[in-house]
């Protein structure tokens, strides 16, 4: 039953964290708080960037979800907690690593999948500023931005 808990929460954590950054990003990193997220869009010499905050915000949820649930027997909410933190990796993975190299380290594939999310994330940079923008997923590739369309 725990590990059925944990893994619901799992698959449910990195599920609603592909959502929810969508939405933000697209309401309100590209709305209100446009400012803090220009720096990724216009990024400068700087390693570190303000857009960074967003993370760091996600980073302490996920903490505490995981110490909370995990303090309190919740598998569930560990799950979730847990969830969001692989969420966080796989997004630094492929985001941070693969797509904009942040980290000076050499990542090839050629998985259809994985060149499908950097060609879609490429879309959404080919636009610098505020408006017009689109492709505000990560993960999950709507077919209209699929390299090749495959
Ligand atoms: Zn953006
Ligand atoms: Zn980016």
């Amino acid at each position: 039953m725990i590990i059925l808990l944990l893994c619901m929460g799992l698959i449910i954590g990195i599920v609603c964290m592909e959502f929810l950054s969508y939405i933000i990003h697209r309401f309100i990193m590209h709305g209100f708080l446009w400012n803090i997220h220009k720096t990724h869009h216009k990024h400068g010499k700087n390693f570190f960037e303000l857009n960074d905050v967003f993370s760091l915000f996600f980073a302490l949820v996920s903490m505490c979800l995981s110490i909370v649930g995990y303090t309190n027997g919740d598998y569930f909410l560990f799950g979730i907690g847990f969830g969001i933190i692989i969420y966080g990796f796989l997004y630094f993975f492929i985001h941070d690593i693969l797509i904009h190299k942040r980290v000076k380290i050499s990542v090839r594939t050629k998985n259809r999948y994985i060149q499908h999310i950097i060609h879609a994330h490429k879309i959404h940079h080919s636009m610098i500023d505020k408006f017009p923008s689109q492709s505000f997923g990560l993960l999950w590739v709507p077919y209209k931005y699929r390299k090749n369309r495959g």
